[in-house]
């Protein structure tokens, strides 16, 4: 099974994405991990990336395609993923089509998790009060879900076009929504 998955910050995508991955037997590929990753590590690519990931810009497109290319090479990617983080604008759709029709991987289904602004930021905010982590901060989370909003939308539109998209509302409990989830996956994944 390969899934686009995607939700602003504060959706609960990260445990959503760990319980579909447990799920499904396919690894959680996300770029904003592998980006890390390489930062940690120091390689070229990571040295380039660090300067504009603390600027909280985004990673130029060249540089996260060719990390995506060499994860999805991997052997435990043959049988499926699940893409968190990528595609994040028009030109990263365009590119993902064409990569995953390079190596035979057709997307089965794109999966967003939506979640209203007002239900994140009071999530968020509880957070912040009791985990004191910086970008739970209430003017950051504002910030953050408008570039989420402006740059998801041409992305969430695009694979309506195609047909392979499946808005999930990500309100209420863990199971609950995990329950929504395993409901809209194709009939193929069950
Ligand atoms: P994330 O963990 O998905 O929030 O990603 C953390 C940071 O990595 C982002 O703020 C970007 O700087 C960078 N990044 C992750 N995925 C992408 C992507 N698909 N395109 C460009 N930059 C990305």
């Amino acid at each position: 099974m390969r899934i686009v998955f995607f939700g602003p910050n504060g959706s609960g995508k990260g445990t959503q994405a760990a319980l579909l991955k447990a799920e499904l037997t396919v690894p959680h590929v996300s770029t904003g991990d592998l980006l890390r990753a390489a930062v940690k590590a120091g390689t070229p690519l990571g040295v380039k990336a660090r300067a504009v990931m603390e600027a909280g810009k985004l990673v130029s497109d060249e540089i996260v395609l060719g990390m995506l290319e060499e994860r999805l090479a991997r052997p435990d990617a043959r049988g499926g993923f699940i893409l968190d983080g990528y595609p994040r604008n028009l030109a990263q759709c365009a590119a993902l089509e064409t990569l995953l029709a390079r190596i035979g991987q057709p997307l089965d289904v794109a999966i967003e998790l939506d979640v209203p602004d007002r239900v994140i930021l009071e999530r968020c905010e509880i957070r912040f009060r009791a985990e004191h982590r910086t970008d739970d901060d209430p003017a950051i989370v504002r910030k953050r879900l408008q570039v989420y909003r402006e740059q998801t939308a041409p992305v969430a539109r695009h694979f309506a076009d195609l047909g392979k998209l499946v808005t999930v509302s990500g309100v209420g409990k863990v199971d609950e929504v995990f329950a929504r989830i395993l409901a809209v996956l194709p009939r193929a994944a069950a």
